[in-house]
């Protein structure tokens, strides 16, 4: 009898220590997923700084050197080399496209270097892309007019055959901030934010982007029409562009002789002179130059509409150095495979995306100290010195998020027949089935206070539509809304500050 007792007490203590043992297992097994997910996030990070900064260093050399042959062509005007002007200016637009590229390509060795893997998808959407370029951007119409102009004879294709190099090795860090030609507009249905404030019920976006659509909305008849390809000059890359226009006109509608040829000593051409200027006519010369375009390189402090706590750049901006203008944003994915045994039967794969987002920075050194790049009246000079990371938030064409494959899918590919139709283009598009909740105008049940006849005040449960919740809403609350509160939205992506 008494070993029995004393059997079954050694029976539970087996029990004991078995359930503890595999509590414990568990336990170290859930510590090292973490570690392993918080180590993949830092290598994450690392490989999106990395790539964004190779990205930026390949816009500031491209800047740089676009800005030397500004130079260069005046000086083959003195000579006068009209051979050499008309290779210089070829040259210059065709930079404007390599350039970028070999940014692209840099930031694919960097994160691959920092043991970032291919992604599938970004890399997909890279070479629907060339495809679109090679079919559309180069369809030719009556009279020889394609649907973008090309900026130099066979641009496109060349363009389209770059993309597709770098593609072909496998896209690690996809560019965040391409700006399609056919979409660098304001129109509600292609800002991701309006998509963000519907899902999570963001109010104050609408407050201080859409308040009117959200008060008057009636149908999907109510959207004004996506924007046409308007003809005007292709002249930057989609992806890491560097925002300059080709301008053509005499280079002394924009400077003096004596200014010009002091902008070239400072940038290390001494040999273009005033004199050798004036007496070449070289500043008469109806010529094309290469400027920085004024709407994207404005001044960065005039992007703080509510003063320094709106803006993502906390603190004063360097006169020197606010100026807005070329940045790149990339996007990196890394899995994790947990060790940890699934109970809940969920996926077995923790994935982890970054963002990161680089500029160049840089100067004129003039008589009067460090003046901003653009202070030559815009016109391009080598200025470029050093690139940093920026908040991503704070870098141009951010709302375009191109590595997201269902955004651009979207945009490109549903938006158009949504708006002739109405109609849910895609059940698997979450951006369709947002503007589908929209159009729906579901009625929500919502938690308010009521006062009743007695004047005491209670909560109640109302049901209202969609819109109307946010209507009622701002009617309330809208002095809280303070301008850049996102106001809620789900994920997509970390976003990074520095
Ligand atoms: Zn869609």
């Amino acid at each position: 009898m008494v070993t029995g007792r004393n059997g079954r007490r050694a029976g539970q203590a087996v029990v004991f220590i078995l359930l503890t043992l595999v509590i414990l297992i568990f336990f170290l097994l859930f510590i090292v997923d973490l570690h392993r997910i918080i180590q993949r996030k830092d290598q994450a990070q690392n490989a999106g700084d990395a790539a964004a900064l190779a990205a930026a260093r390949w816009q500031g050399a491209t800047l740089n050197l676009i800005g030397e042959l500004n130079l260069m062509h005046a000086l083959a005007l003195t000579a006068p080399d009209p051979a050499a002007v008309h290779a210089i200016t070829s040259m210059q637009a065709r930079l404007c496209f390599t350039g970028p590229l070999a940014g692209l390509l840099a930031a694919q060795v960097a994160a691959k270097n920092n043991r970032i893997y291919v992604n599938n998808n970004m890399t997909t959407l890279l070479e629907e892309h060339a495809a679109t370029i090679r079919t559309e951007y180069a369809q030719l119409f009556e009279g020889g007019d394609m649907t973008f102009q090309e900026p130099w004879p066979g641009a496109w294709q060349e363009y389209a055959d770059l993309i597709n190099q770098i593609a072909s090795d496998g896209i690690a860090a996809g560019p965040d901030n391409m700006r399609f030609y056919q979409f660098d507009s304001d129109h509600i249905l292609l800002r991701k934010d309006f998509y963000q404030a519907v899902d999570g019920y963001g109010w104050c976006w609408f407050y201080w982007n859409a308040y009117g659509l959200l008060r008057t909305y009636s149908s999907y008849r109510d959207w004004p029409p996506l924007p046409e390809p308007t003809g005007e000059d292709y002249a930057n890359s989609e992806i890491f562009g560097l925002s300059l226009v080709p301008f053509t006109t005499p280079i002394q509608r924009v400077f003096s002789a004596p200014q010009l040829a002091d902008y070239a000593a400072n940038a290390g051409f001494p040999e273009l002179t005033a004199a050798a200027l004036t007496a070449s006519n070289a500043m008469d010369r109806l010529e094309t130059w290469f400027f920085y375009n004024p709407s994207d390189w404005d001044e960065w402090s005039r992007m703080k509409p509510d003063g320094e706590d709106s803006f993502p750049v906390t603190g004063p901006v360097r006169h020197e150095y606010d100026v807005a203008g070329a940045d790149a944003i990339v996007r990196v994915g890394a899995t994790v495979d947990r060790m940890t045994p699934n109970i809940a039967g969920g996926a077995h794969t923790d994935s982890v995306t970054w963002s990161s987002a680089a500029k160049p920075f840089g100067y004129l050194e003039t008589d009067t100290g460090k003046e901003p790049a653009t202070a030559a009246a815009f016109f391009v000079l080598p200025a470029f010195r050093h690139v940093r990371l920026i908040p991503v938030d704070a870098a141009s064409g951010a709302q375009y998020a191109s590595a997201d494959a269902d955004w651009v899918r979207h945009i490109r590919g549903h938006l158009h027949a949504y708006l002739e139709t109405g109609r849910l283009q895609s059940e698997t598009c979450a951006y369709c089935r947002t503007l589908a909740f929209w159009d729906q105008n579901p009625v929500q049940q919502v938690a308010e206070t009521v006062v009743g006849n007695d004047g005491t005040a209670r909560r109640e449960v109302i049901n209202k539509p969609f819109r109307q919740i946010g209507i009622d809403w701002l009617e309330e609350f809208k002095e809280n809304c303070r301008r850049y509160s996102s106001g809620g939205g789900r994920g997509g992506g970390t976003r990074r500050g520095h």
